[in-house]
């Protein structure tokens, strides 16, 4: 598993040109709620924090920070059990052709062995992997063995497509989305306290940072 310290957390975050309007919001709405203490952030802080926000002007802005090669690694805890990959997934025409691919088999034995129909959720025929409780792609080290033509929503996940568009999951057992804006609030905290407590050093942590970003 892994887990950040504030500092760590801190020095990722704090050049991130897009990091203010996700701590924005949520500190909004922990005041809101009644309450500024960032060690009480609670998942339903969170789930109602993302619904703003999703449903906000913009969220594409924040499908897109979610999805950011360098962010995912870093709030993804590597959850030994991978309980994200336990569950049903959707596939694209696209991903029936490239398992087929991977898999050196047949298109007729690829259906019969690994996809089955269902129903997306606005009722119309939709593919599934078959076997993902666990998935079978997933071998003993938790790792997914066919990582690079994995189908299309784990390239997505935590983003999945809703009847508006992208949304994200708040799932109960993934602390990714809860990891993404717990330490981000913490980052902005450290910030400001680090800022008042400490001006010079503050200032020149901004400098060495603009000078790396240039
Ligand atoms: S295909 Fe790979 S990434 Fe997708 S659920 Fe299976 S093991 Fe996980
Ligand atoms: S459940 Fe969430 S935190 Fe755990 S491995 Fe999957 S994406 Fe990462």
């Amino acid at each position: 598993m892994r887990h950040l310290t504030d500092s760590q957390s801190y020095g990722v975050l704090f050049h991130r040109e897009r990091r203010d309007e996700l701590k924005d919001a949520l500190i909004e709405h922990v005041a809101a709620l009644g309450g500024n203490q960032i060690d009480t952030i609670t998942r339903t802080h969170i789930q109602k924090t993302v619904e703003m926000l999703v449903d906000g002007p913009q969220p594409e802005y924040f499908i897109d920070y979610a999805q950011d090669e360098h962010i995912y690694p870093l709030y993804c805890e590597g959850c030994i059990s991978a309980p994200c990959c336990s569950g049903p997934i959707t596939l694209l025409f696209e991903d029936i052709q490239k398992l087929t691919k991977v898999l050196g088999i047949s298109r007729k034995k690829c259906l019969k062995d690994h996809v089955k129909r269902g129903h997306d959720e606005f009722g119309l025929p939709s593919y599934e992997l078959k076997n993902t409780y666990p998935c079978e792609f997933l071998d003993k080290d938790a790792r997914c063995t066919i990582y690079d033509n994995r189908p299309w929503a784990c390239q997505m996940y935590p983003v999945r497509l809703g009847q508006g568009g992208p949304v994200l999951f708040v799932n109960d057992y993934c602390n990714f989305v809860f990891n993404l804006f717990k330490y981000e609030c913490y980052a902005r905290v450290f910030e400001e306290d680090f800022k008042i407590r400490f001006p010079h050093q503050h200032a020149r942590m901004v400098e060495l940072q603009m000078r790396y970003l240039s």
